[in-house]
């Protein structure tokens, strides 16, 4: 049987089946091959890159530095790799994937344009069968989804869409081929991190820019700046140490640790902090005292000075006050970094339209219409976000021990044991799963970090003839709980924010990362592995 491309579909047994070709899968499918196994790789798109493959909006880049936004496991490729910037474009990560995709030759394995619809474990095999859309179907022991965290697009179910005569963009889905945004009217929907990248970048485009705000944001210069190469040099000479530091740091990222509560410092001494850490940019900004996103009282010092900034920077006061985030703690929606992003709304050809005041009511063949006006539109691009989490997992039908759906197991929100293994689906390990400390962190750490510990585990099941891993029902009981209390121990659970499901209509309002930090996490994934894998249970024969 062939399939439109004529390649043939995949019909034989592997030991390992990996799940999306993006940071997590090519690097999953680089340690099986070191074990030996043998491994296959499917992947919807039709190149290597996941998130970096899709996201091709205009201005979309990565808030992580870009010397740290990169492998470590392969220091002639961390030596060999140089990024053109502070922060490296959507563009340029995706040449690094390919370069590292050939670089290790790791293209022969992965199967493209092939999307996994279902992946079931066989009780009586002990395998698991997974499908694609294009006809494959393989068995193997292991299945590894590696399919992303922010990789189940949304864009919201506004009646009239399909009436609407312009051209529609969701980010998380753009073209390949070029989008001509000069001269046009562009409607924007949307002010996270991908609408605050790609409103500055279409402004100056546009005929004329609408901004369709919801929920106003905060957001911190990123201070992008082209690559310096003192630091990059310097950055090389040391990898291997900044790499362990990076390991134990709760995010994945060096930033100048925080040393006192925000209170306990006079109020000149709380803005000399900021304003420092406001100058040198980026997300450590949430960073600045040690209890901002656990005291209400701290968290307003540094909401406050932002909101300054806001109206120290956009000239319209009405507008500037729109723009004041006031509903949320400062970092419990993902902190936001910007280039010129509050600056954009000084331009003549910018317009701010506050659909929390005035909703979004339909779109019609020329525009969209909320309660007070019309807005005549040649184009709208929805930057309104992902089905987090749980939606790339759960688009896939995947059926456990006796058939039980993850669908099911999950109604009520995930349930997993570290992130990267759920009781009841034996031999399936999900690559920053919810549970994982994953989106708080950069994600290459983490991405890192699962992969290893995975590939630690799937060597020692080998090693001592084991059939199947999974953990016992108390073990994950235990961790959800963990994860609850962490959560609820800080001001997350006060945002409507992805991270809690809050964007999702009907979504199970649940905090789903784990906020106790990478480090702390690593720790106790190595206990557990050390500990001849503590709260999992293992079959042998
Ligand atoms: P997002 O953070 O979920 O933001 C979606 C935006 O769309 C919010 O402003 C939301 O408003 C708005 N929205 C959703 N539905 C709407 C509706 N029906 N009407 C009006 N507004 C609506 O999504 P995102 O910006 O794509 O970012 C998702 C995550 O991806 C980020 O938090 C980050 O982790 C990652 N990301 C990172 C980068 C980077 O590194 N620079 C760039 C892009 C994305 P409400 O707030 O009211 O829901």
């Amino acid at each position: 049987m062939a399939h439109a491309g004529f390649e043939p579909v995949e019909t034989g047994e592997f030991d390992a089946v990996v799940i999306g070709a993006g940071l997590a899968g090519l690097y999953m499918l680089y340690r099986l091959r070191e074990l030996g196994l043998a491994t296959i790789v499917f992947e919807t798109g039709d190149g290597v890159g996941g998130t970096w493959y899709w996201n091709r909006y205009p201005g979309a880049r990565c808030d992580s530095p870009s010397l740290f936004y990169s492998y470590s496991f392969s220091p002639e490729l961390l030596q060999e790799w140089s990024w053109s910037s502070r922060y490296p474009t959507q563009a340029e990560i995706l040449s690094y994937i390919n370069h590292v995709a050939d670089r290790f030759d790791l293209r022969r394995d992965i199967r493209f344009n092939a999307r996994v619809t279902t992946a079931a474990y066989d009780d009586a095999r002990r395998r698991w069968v997974v499908e694609t859309e294009r006809g494959d179907r393989v068995s193997a022991k292991y299945c590894i989804a590696a399919v992303g965290c922010l990789s189940a697009g949304q864009a919201p179910k506004i009646p009239g869409l399909e009436s609407f005569r312009g051209e529609w963009y969701h980010t998380g889905a753009w073209p390949h081929e070029p989008v001509e945004l000069r001269g046009k009217r562009i409607g924007v929907v949307g002010t996270g991190s991908s609408g605050v990248q790609v409103i500055p970048t279409v402004a100056p485009l546009a005929s004329h820019l609408y901004v369709f705000q919801r929920t106003a944001n905060f957001s911190i210069p990123a201070r992008n700046a082209p690559r310096n190469e003192q630091v990059e040099r310097e950055t090389k000479a040391h990898y291997a140490e900044l790499w362990k530091a990076i390991r134990m740091t709760k995010g994945g990222l060096l930033a100048p640790p925080a040393t006192a509560k925000a209170l306990d410092v006079s109020e000149e001494e709380r803005q000399r902090v900021y304003e420092e850490r406001w100058a040198a940019g980026g997300s450590g900004f949430a960073g600045a005292f040690t209890d901002l996103l656990t005291d209400t009282a701290a968290n307003d010092t540094a909401a406050d000075f932002v909101r300054s900034k806001i109206r120290a920077t956009v000239a319209d006061p009405v507008v500037a006050e729109a723009l004041c985030p006031k509903d949320h703690p400062l970092g419990t929606k993902r902190l936001v970094l910007d280039t010129d992003y509050f600056e954009t709304y000084n331009r003549p050809n910018v317009t701010l339209v506050d659909v929390r005041k005035a909703p979004i009511q339909e779109i019609t063949p020329t525009g969209i219409r909320t309660a007070d006006a019309e807005y005549e539109l040649d184009m709208i691009i929805f930057a309104t976000g992902y089905n987090a989490m749980t939606g790339p997992l759960l688009s896939i039908d995947i059926r456990g021990q006796g058939g039980v759906q993850l669908r099911e197991k999950w109604q009520a929100g995930p349930r997993t044991y570290l992130g990267v293994s759920i009781a009841g689906f034996p031999n399936l390990f999900t690559i920053t799963g919810p549970g994982s400390p994953s989106v708080l962190t950069n994600m290459v750490v983490a991405i890192e970090q699962h992969v290893e510990w995975v590939a630690d585990c799937i060597d020692y099941l080998e090693e001592h003839h084991i059939a199947a891993i999974e953990p016992d029902v108390a073990a994950e009981d235990a961790w959800v709980e963990h994860v609850n209390e962490k959560a609820n121990a800080t001001l997350y659970p006060l945002a409507n924010s992805w991270y809690m499901g809050a964007n999702i209509p009907g979504k199970p309002r649940v905090f789903m990362p784990y906020v106790g930090g990478l480090d702390v996490y690593t720790v106790t994934c190595n206990e557990i592995a050390a500990e001849g894998y503590r709260g999992f249970a293992l079959t042998t024969g």
